[in-house]
């Protein structure tokens, strides 16, 4: 905007939105949209969930903040739910994505440490991915465009191509601590890791006696339709970073790890002011009990196969606009043909919201909590927005 005085990094929408309720955003002057970018995965149970806005309510009542250095109950309450429903042990809690992958990547790095193998301190990640954009995160993700102008990269971190197992087996060496990678690349594209390749990696990472990080910051929290996308494959990893579902829109993130890979992370080895705080987990172990409550994961996956079936036919009656349909459960991405902004427009014309991904992909990620006619509604919006695309192009072809 002209005149702001905010940093230019973002080549910001001119929509201001005032409120918003389930999946629907409205605008100062009436106009309403149906949010299928939900915060890019971040509103998972849509905005204005009367569970999480009576839960923040009463806390702010309450308590708001106090320092890690005393006994947090509802931190504890949020750690053991996840405990209870997950491969970890042990979970510490940030207010971000990055900073949960920071804490997976020390993690690491200090359990070799405490081993005697100071020297494993690699993490090798994969084309495509993305991390985050603290200094370690942007050098683990390793796009050039994050990277450019920031100086050093960070050491610690060698990348292959995606889906090269080759490549992979060669880059592990003495120095490799672990593997970190997206069950779906969000960023990258709504890629998906197959299951076989996810149980590979396990066995990869067992033999060579390094450990596995999942980035589930993205594909967390019932988004594929299970607690955590990786249980698609019935495996399970030592060191998890998870945050945007899990707040529901209070900023919020974790690391999830095992007993034995978080034994380097002693007192004074790490901390932060805020992460876990009262108010965020307030708002975090109320996302958790609607997300955990019986039916809803099974729900998930109804909805993403109802989504799934109904964009597959918007797919099929515009081939010259969409390319293919990829993704699991509510995290679905389209890949276009035309290019993915120039259609996003149109998408916001009609009413809808997505967000765009690498290799020229809309994301589709509405509410967990999106019912069955909403997803008909959300569809027709997209199929508008598709015969806008068309016939745009029809009149450039005339001209
Ligand atoms: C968004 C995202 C991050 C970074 O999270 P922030 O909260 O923005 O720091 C990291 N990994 C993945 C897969 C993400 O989608």
């Amino acid at each position: 905007m002209v005149g702001s005085s905010l940093y230019q990094t973002y080549n910001r929408a001119n929509l201001v939105f005032e409120r918003g309720e389930g999946v629907w955003l409205e605008t100062a002057d009436g106009r309403r949209f149906l949010d299928c970018a939900a915060g890019i995965a971040v509103n998972s149970l849509g905005h204005s969930h009367p569970a999480l806005v009576s839960a923040l309510k009463d806390q702010a009542e309450k308590l708001w903040h106090v320092s890690n250095v005393y006994q947090i109950p509802g931190q504890e309450e949020f750690g053991r739910k996840l405990v209870e429903a997950t491969f970890a042990d042990r979970v510490f809690c940030t207010n971000s994505g990055a900073e949960a992958l920071e804490c997976a990547i020390k993690t690491a790095r200090r359990h070799f440490h405490v081993k005697g193998q100071p020297e494993r301190v690699d993490v090798i990640t994969f084309e495509g991915a993305f991390h985050g954009r603290t200094l370690a995160t942007i050098a683990a993700g390793g796009q050039a465009k994050y990277l450019e102008g920031f100086g050093p990269k960070a050491p610690g971190f060698v990348q292959v191509p995606f889906g090269d197992r080759d490549a992979l087996l060669a880059a592990i060496s003495e120095t490799t601590a672990a593997i970190l990678i997206e069950p779906i690349q969000g960023e990258g594209g709504v890629r998906a890791v197959d299951t076989e390749t996810l149980r590979d990696l396990r066995r990869i990472c067992d033999e060579n006696g390094i450990l596995l990080i999942l980035d589930e910051v993205q594909t967390g929290v019932g988004r594929t339709g299970k607690l955590f996308a990786h249980e698609w494959a019935g495996i399970t990893p030592d060191i998890m970073a998870i945050a945007k579902g899990i707040g529901g829109g209070f900023p919020l993130g974790a690391c999830l790890a095992t007993e034995e890979a978080s034994d380097g992370m002693q007192p004074g080895t790490h901390g932060t002011t805020y992460g876990g705080n009262p108010l965020a987990m307030a708002v975090g172990n109320a996302v958790l009990d609607v997300v955990l409550a019986p039916g809803f994961l099974e729900g998930v996956r109804e909805k993403g196969l109802l989504l799934t079936q109904k964009l597959s036919g918007v797919v099929d009656r515009h081939p010259d606009i969409f390319e293919d349909l990829r993704g699991k459960g509510l995290m679905l991405g389209l890949k276009c043909r035309v290019t993915n902004t120039a259609l996003l427009d149109h998408f916001r014309n009609a009413g809808v919201l997505a967000v765009g991904a690498g290799e020229n992909v809309l994301r589709i990620l509405p509410p967990l909590t999106i019912t069955a006619e909403e997803i008909e509604e959300a569809v027709s919006r997209i199929e508008t927005a598709a015969e806008a695309m068309e016939s745009d192009m029809k009149k450039g072809a005339a001209e």
